[in-house]
């Protein structure tokens, strides 16, 4: 049975427990959340020690890493360290979007190097091995499709991407919308090829059941991806990306149907201004499940900083009540990221979970922030370093050029915290 299912049954899962610890919330709200389709937990049977992250209402907003060959750079002890990477920095999941050298190996070499939930887009494997077999990916016969999402959901992955909601009415919109970036989801823009070629509409949309029967199998949580997501302010909140939207609706209620755990991927590039409508649209549409966004990125402009536009855009999202952010490293649009860019990249997607965590009033969120204030004022370096986001950064920031006779380099002897202290008679202690 799935979570989805045993969930709906009444029984607590020992993966349902093992999330009500870690959110130190009640095991029944948890079960509660998932019978209700309102938290997701992706753990795959297969999936031997894979540690439970819940995603959902109620939950701590969790951040993904992405990374993963390309035809370019395939070498799997670079992903391995780009995994590393993403641990260190304590990414919640990771997604292996590997496109060259042997994908099966590469994710099973991340499956067995980490106890993270893993994430996959089939369709990429079933896209490259299609070009190799048959000359372009156009002509992936759909069985092909259907037995990569088979051989990764036997692998044991937990969450896959799946742009189930492109149907032929969307394209006929995008057409329409005369974009200024018409596609750039990658698993968007081989589904929206192999349609336009084939004049057939999108084999998982068409065969959706056949994608349940797996899913619910294995437990494999669907992330309905958005391939008509904008890739420009100039495209967000067009009429493209709501219709598929309005798919991705309909098929989140077939997905719970039949037993099987869903969430919804969001934007994309978005102005500020429309960050929250859409993910209120996104709740009401999809009957509260679980939305995972990547970005959103509030400009297009910050080529080098696309980690910065994207945690802004996160912050207000994850506020807004998403749950999920996936992560932009500081390469996006440049090039392949490298261990360095998926550390920053992490660092970001969480700095801006927090404070999403915060306005939703997660429990525990705001009281970091306070202990670290507490620790300012006490002038306690270990506590501070300790309580930061990314502790050796800060550690090295201090012990490089920080530390003076007073407060710190940056006032010294002027150290506004020590010179109020002293004339309020408040305590500050330096350690
Ligand atoms: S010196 Fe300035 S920056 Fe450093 S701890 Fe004191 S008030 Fe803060």
């Amino acid at each position: 049975m799935t979570q989805l299912e045993l969930a709906q049954k009444g029984t607590i899962s020992s993966a349902m427990k093992a999330v009500a610890r870690k959110e130190t919330i009640e095991p029944e709200s948890v079960r509660h959340g998932v019978a209700e389709g309102l938290i997701v937990i992706p753990v795959n049977i297969n999936h031997r020690g894979v540690e439970p992250c819940g995603i959902g209402k109620g939950l701590r907003t969790k951040v993904n890493a992405n990374f993963g060959t390309s035809p370019d750079f395939a070498d799997i002890d670079t992903e391995l360290a780009k995994l590393r990477a993403a641990v260190d920095a304590q990414t919640d999941t990771v997604m292996d979007l590997s496109t060259g050298g042997d994908i099966s190996a590469i994710r099973r070499a991340i499956i067995a190097a980490t106890s993270l939930p893993i994430g996959t887009v089939p369709i990429y494997q079933a896209g490259i091995e299609a070009i190799d077999r048959w000359g372009s990916i156009v002509a992936m016969p759909v069985e092909h499709l259907f037995a990569a999402i088979q051989e990764q959901a036997e692998d044991g992955v937990d969450f896959m991407t799946v742009h189930c909601g492109i149907t032929q009415k969307a394209v006929d919109r995008l057409r329409k919308a005369k974009r200024t970036t018409d596609v750039v989801s990658r698993g968007g823009a081989f589904t929206i090829g192999w349609m336009l070629h084939n004049d057939k509409e999108n084999p998982l949309y068409e065969h959706f059941d056949r994608l349940l029967e797996i899913a619910r199998k294995y437990d494999v949580t669907l992330s309905l991806g958005d391939g008509l997501r904008p890739g420009s302010l100039a495209d967000a909140s067009d009429r493209a990306q709501i219709e598929e939207l309005l798919t991705i609706g309909e098929l989140v209620e077939r997905s719970r149907t039949a037993g099987v755990q869903v969430m919804v991927e969001g934007p994309g590039h978005m102005p500020l201004d429309q960050i929250a409508a859409n993910v209120q649209l996104e709740k009401l549409v999809c009957k509260g499940a679980p939305f995972y966004v990547l970005g959103p990125l509030v400009t297009d402009i910050a080529a080098g900083y696309d980690h910065i536009t994207a945690a802004i855009g996160g912050a207000i999202a994850a506020a807004a009540g998403a749950d999920f952010l996936c992560y932009v490293t500081p390469s996006e649009h440049l090039s392949l990221p490298d261990p360095d860019d998926v550390r920053e990249g992490v660092i970001g997607a969480r700095i801006a979970a927090h404070a999403g965590d915060i306005i939703k009033g997660v429990k525990g969120a705001l009281n970091w922030d306070r202990e670290m204030s507490q620790a300012r004022k006490s002038l306690d370096w270990e506590k501070q370093i300790k309580l930061s986001i990314d502790p050796p950064r800060a550690r090295k920031a201090h012990e490089q050029r920080g530390t003076t006779s007073a407060g710190c380099s940056m006032c010294g002897k002027y150290c506004a915290m020590e010179l109020v202290a002293k004339y309020l008679g408040t305590s500050t202690v330096r350690c």
